[in-house]
Formats: structure tokens, sequence, C-alpha cells
């Protein structure tokens, strides 16, 4: 039984990539230098694939992004240094970024409109490159489907003609090698017959019938029969993520004899351990139909840390675990299985996460009263007006202020030891202090505590919470050299004390403004955390749920009038497949709606970032919030149109202020987003805010730009109240 791997994390056990990059960023090592690191980088990672398995591609590599690479590869863009590569990467010529299918990985969109040329021709041999440079490996390239459908500026009609232009550079590329390893994981989209009978045009004129190894993944591909049938030697299926139907497809219906099939079998997006008994038998399974088998990770392994060995987890929790490095080990395992090398014994052993009584009372007892406010949005609204009494167009932030960098020592310093907690909340009991008195100064209505007792919205709750860990150093690349180390939920979740509350009443008891509570929404702590698998996502989120709604309550008992739950990632973990978004919605607006059960005098907020609305209009009214703050600056028209056709009767903040960009706007910036807005939406229901958090921003110009916002605010009130 032959193995073969994919996509191994390009970071590096210490994250060397990150490093390495950003010294030649600074300006600290030569170009030099950094071709030396990056060789040695790729070299590891050839020698850990050369150590575990028998194929492998050679080129992944990357100095930020694949997407990139293949738009240079092609002649989209040009590159003549480092320098012009980099600025494609970072600045202000930089390329768009947006998140790769369903994964938390950003890459760089390809634009069409704004590239150098747009007729596409090989211009970068990058494959033979690597290939002379390291002698082994199967040069890789991202497939010509899935570059194109995830560029922008192409027109729709013009789809077919680019598709078959860049059909074109392929073959030349393909020509040149022995075999090639292509990843087409947009093939697992939701295709019409019309992409999928282009798909077979291009791969027929790039003619690699005995040389491709195609890979899918990230889910099934809805059109096996068709997907078999394509000109290439070998066709990579993800059996782990989907529901199923390609093993069916496959026990019933065979696999032709002229291909391979290179069976994902080890979860390359999650960290848990695989039951290789289970793995080997689905092998065995599928080995009856095909003559040809081989056996891979399912998706790419960058999702996932590198190793698992130094991490210092509980001993129970270690075992479960299964970074990139151990998945290796796993496929080696499950092919010594299935050739009777090993013994089945020890292969089966599932370790389930921790079990908490009262966790899974409260469960069990829910019904779908408790998943309701006691009162509906208009009485809620009457009975918060009364108590609230704010101006209309009320003013407000989203919850982060800048985050400077001695608000990160301080935070450094206290996880080090090197300070005391004492200290340390004095620090930033001291920060609240300041960011109460400058919102009080500009005139907001409605203010925050400035969140700097946290790191990451995510990892601040994952640390407070129980049955969720942090890693010490499992880093995964969320873009570029950008590095994020996702939580691990293994068990039961629960609250063990209050989380937020005592720097929430602690900003409120100094000003008579209210104070927003700020939790992060359940959907979002797993939309950005590794999850467990032994219970239905749906009862994780529950859980988590029933724990923010804890912390709400106590919120109220301590007097505190506004809470705001945020959800940035409720679209983003919507399955790939349009046609799985009602039966993950329904859980996910359940568990927005569980946490936020309160009282009808509490004010509930919710915050999301990103502008493509119109897609989940439908389900963000499912949610029960007061209001919401979305972002909208960056594409007003489009976020405004997705409210026109629904009868949206809660309260509304559309961003006025851009924070992505150091730029401060105008009053008439800002006032020509509201204006357009408040056609659509009534006054009474609208808000001022930016698009998000204050985080990434400087001092000076928050200052600036607030001060903008809070003079908006007073114009739209002098026109509006005569
Ligand atoms: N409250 C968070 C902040 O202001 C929200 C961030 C987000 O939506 N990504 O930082
Ligand atoms: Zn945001």
């Amino acid at each position: 039984m032959k193995t073969y791997a994919y996509g191994f994390p390009r970071i590096g056990k210490n994250r060397e990539y990150k490093k390495l990059i950003e010294s030649y960023w600074k300006g600290k090592i030569s170009r030099e230098e950094l071709g030396r690191g990056m060789d040695n980088l790729q070299r590891e990672i050839v020698g850990i694939y050369e150590g575990h398995v028998d194929n492998f591609p050679i080129g992944e590599m990357s100095l930020y992004d694949n997407m990139l690479d293949t738009a240079l590869i092609l002649g989209l863009y040009r590159a003549e240094s480092l320098d012009e590569y980099f600025a494609l990467c970072r600045g202000k010529d930089a390329l768009e970024m947006t998140k790769w299918f369903n994964t938390n990985y950003h890459y760089l969109v390809p634009d069409f409109d704004a590239a150098s040329d747009s007729v596409l021709r090989l211009l970068w041999n990058k494959q033979l490159e690597y290939l002379e440079k390291f002698g082994k490996g199967i040069p890789y390239i991202i497939g010509p489907f899935t570059f194109l459908k995830l560029s922008k500026g192409i027109k729709e009609r013009d789809f077919r003609d680019k598709l078959i232009e860049a059909a074109g550079v392929y073959r030349q590329i393909v020509s040149a090698f022995e075999r090639v390893h292509i990843d087409e994981p947009a093939l697992v989209m939701e295709l019409s017959d019309e992409e999928i009978d282009l798909v077979e045009e291009a791969y027929k004129i790039i003619d690699g019938a005995d040389k491709i190894d195609l890979f899918t993944y990230y889910d099934e591909v809805d059109f096996p029969g068709r997907l078999f049938n394509l000109p290439v030697s070998g066709i990579g299926l993800d059996f782990v993520h989907g529901k199923g139907r390609l093993r069916e497809y496959i026990l019933e219906n065979g696999f032709p004899g002229d291909k391979r099939l290179i069976a994902g079998v080890i979860d390359g997006r999650n960290v848990w351990r695989a039951n290789l008994k289970e793995v080997a038998s689905l092998v065995e399974e599928l080995s009856g139909k095909v003559a040809s088998l081989e056996i891979s990770n399912a998706g790419p392994l960058y999702h996932i840390p590198v190793t698992r060995e130094g991490e210092e987890l509980d001993s129970a929790l270690l075992e479960r675990l299964s970074f990139a490095m151990e998945k290796l080990e796993e496929l080696r395992a499950v092919a010594d299985l299935v050739s009777g090398k090993a013994s089945a014994e020890i292969a089966g052993v599932v370790v389930k996460g921790g079990e908490n009584e009262a966790v899974r009372g409260r469960l069990l007892a829910l019904t779908e009263r408790d998943f309701k406010k006691p009162l509906g949005y208009s009485e809620r609204r009457r009975i918060q007006d009364e108590k609230l009494k704010l101006p209309l167009f009320p003013s407000t932030t989203i919850g982060s202020y800048p985050q400077t960098p001695d608000v990160r020592k301080m935070r450094a310093d206290f996880k080090k030891g090197k300070i005391t907690e004492e200290r340390y909340r004095e620090y930033i009991d001291s920060k609240i202090r300041e960011v109460i008195a400058f919102q009080e100064d500009i005139g907001l209505d409605v203010l925050v505590h400035g969140e700097f007792e946290r790191s990451d919205m995510v990892e601040f709750f994952a640390e407070k919470l129980e049955g969720i860990a942090t890693t010490k150093r499992g880093w995964i690349v969320s873009y570029g050299t950008r590095c994020y180390r996702p939580p691990i939920i293994h068990s039961d979740v629960y609250r063990p004390e209050d989380m937020t509350v005592r720097e929430i009443t602690y900003a409120q008891s100094l000003t008579d403004k209210p104070v927003k509570g700020m939790l992060t929404g359940p959907v979002t702590i797993l939309a950005w955390s590794f999850v467990r698998e032994d219970l239905p996502v749906s009862e994780v989120a529950y859980q988590i749920a029933l724990a923010l709604q804890d912390e709400v309550r106590a919120l109220e008992a301590a007097n505190i009038s506004i809470v705001q739950i945020d959800e940035p990632a409720f679209r983003e973990r919507a399955p790939i497949k349009r046609g799985e978004w009602d039966e993950y919605f329904s859980w996910a607006v359940r568990a927005f709606n569980l946490a936020t059960v309160a009282k009808p005098e509490t004010q509930i907020h919710t915050h999301m970032c990103y502008s493509e609305f119109g897609e989940i209009i439908k389900h963000i009214g499912e949610m029960d919030f007061d209001v919401i703050s979305i972002e909208a600056t960056r594409s007003r028209g489009d976020i405004i149109e997705s409210f026109e056709g629904v009868d949206f009767e809660r309260q509304i903040g559309l961003g006025v202020w851009d924070i992505h960009s150091p730029a401060v706007p105008t009053v008439e910036d800002m006032m020509k987003i509201v204006e357009r807005a408040l056609k659509v939406i009534p006054k009474e229901n609208f808000w001022i805010n930016p698009d998000c958090g204050l985080k990434t921003r400087g001092w000076e110009e928050t200052k600036l730009s607030l001060e903008n916002l809070v003079g908006l605010v007073k114009r739209l009130r002098e026109e509006n109240i005569s």
C-alpha cells in the first residue's frame, strides 16, 4: 500500500518561516540569506515527507501564498524582484485577501481587471526551479479551474475563454515533467453542468492522462462519474469530509482500472488521532473495488500545527492529538495495518473527551422554549428605549481600542510571570480609565471598556472556559507569514467563574453612560478553534452558548444593561456546499439565540465583520438580537441592497469608518454612507459606529476619526430633529 502526503505546513516547528521572511522585510537579512533559509525549510519538509511516505509534491513552498504564485506562473502579474513580489502581498498595492474555502487560511485574490497582463502565458517555471533544486517530489501547482474560479475580474462570459487559455499554459507545464501534482479543491463546490463541461474541456487540452495526480479535498465531489473519466493518471478524493457518498459510489460502481485512486483517509483539517482500525477497514473495502489504490491525508496538512511534540498538555488530551507530523505516522500505520505488517490491537483505541455531568444534564433538559427570549423584539424595544433613553443615531464603537506595544508587553510580562496579577490588573484598570474618559470627552453614547486584557477574542475565552485548551506552539498559518494558535475544544465546556464581569463593571463604575458587556459568540469560538468530534458540533455549540448565557446573566446581575456578543465568523463556518447551509445555520442561529437569552431590558448587540450579507440575510433575520453592527464602508452599495428586500425591524449600525486603513474619514465621507443607508433603514433604527474593533489602529487616527464620527452624529441630529 503506497502512501502519498501533501500540504505539509510551511511554517516550520518554531515558526522559522515567519521569522525568516519578516527579518527580510525589516532589512535584517539579505536576499541570499532569505533564499538559503527558504531552501533549508523546503529541504526539511522534503526530508519529513521522504521519511514517512512514498509520494509527495515539490514546490508547495511559497514566500507568501500559492494563489499569488500561480498568478505569477501564468503571467497575470509580474514580479521581477523579491520586493516586487512582496509589494503584491502587502502594502498599498497588495492584492485583496479572502478566505480560502471554509478554512481559516486567507489567500491573495488574483484580479484580472487589475492585473498587469490578462493574457496568460508561462512566465515563471516555479515547478522546474524546485525540481532542479531538490531533485525529488512531484511538481506541484494549483489547477486552472480552482485558480480561475477563485480569482476575480473575469466576466462570466469570458470564463470559458480564460480557462481554455490557462489550459494551454498548463499543457506546457505538464509536458515538461514526468508527473505533476495538481490541486483542484474547487471541484468540490456545487458546480453547474456547464462548469463540469468546462473542466472536462480544459483537462482534455492539458493532456496529462499518464502524468497528472489530480487532488480534490475539503468535501466530496458531486460528479464522481465524470471526474473519474478525466484524462489524468491519479485522482485524490476526500473520504473524511462529506457524507460518505464517494465511498458508496465506488463500492457500487467501482473505479476505472487505468487510474490510481489516492484515497484521503487521514483528516488534514482537524487535530484528532484517527481510529486506525476503522480507517484500515475503509481502505480494505475500497481496495476490493480499486485496482490501484494509495492512501493520503484528506485535505492539506497546513491547517493543523506541525507537531504535538513539546506541548505541555494534559496527558489524556495529548494522547488524542495528532498534528501534521503525527498524521504522516498515521498514514504509515494504516498502510502497515492493511498490508498486515502491524497488529490491529493498538489501532482501535479512541479516547473520548471529558464529560461533565452538570453540562450534559443541562443540555438534555433543553427544550424549544429555552432558545427563546421571554419577550419579542418590539416589546423589548419599548422597554429598552424607556430604560436606556438613548438619543437618535446612538453612537458606539465595536469593542477594542488600540492595542499599543505597552499593552502587549504588559500582557506578555504577566503571562511569563514577570509581573504579579495585582500589578497587571492595576495596569488594565488604568487603561480602562483612560479609554472611558476618552469616550466621554469625545461624546460617544454607548461606551466600551477597550478589551485591553484580551490578546485575541477567541483565545481569551478559551483560556477562561473549561474543556478548551490552548497550546504553546500549535501555530498554523492564517495568511502570508501571519500565524495563530487555534484553541482545542476537547471536552464538555463550562464556565468555572465569571470571565468578563470584573473589567466591565469597573468600566461601568466610572461613567453614567452605558458600557457594553463584550463577549465572543459560540459560533465564532467554534469556528476559530479545533473542535472535538466525539459529539455533534451543534451540541458543542450549545455547551458554549450555555456558558456564555451564564456570563450574560452575571453581567445583568452586575447591572450591565447592554451586552454585545460578537459573531464575526458566523458566515465563515458555513459549509462549502450551499445545499448544506440550512442545516448549519439552523444550529448556528439556535446557539446564538441560546447564548443571548436575557432579561427583556437587557439590550443584546451583535457584531459581524464581512459585507456579503445578501446570501445570509434570511438567517440573520432569525437571530434574536436587538442591535447589529456590521462592516459596510468598503462595499456599501451591496450591503444596503441586501436589506432592501427584507423587512428588517431591528436596529442596525452600518460601519461608517473603514478601520482596516489608517486614513481618517471626514464627516462628508461618512455622511455619504449614512444617506444611502437611510433610504433603506429607518432613522429610528440606525446606529453610528466604525466597521470593526480598533485594536489594530493607532491612537492618533482613532481620536481624529471618532471626533469626526461624533461630528457626523451631531449633524444628523440637527438635520433630523427639528
Ligand atoms: N469586539 C471585537 C473587537 O472590537 C470584535 C472584533 C471582530 O469582529 N473581529 O475587537
Ligand atoms: Zn468586526
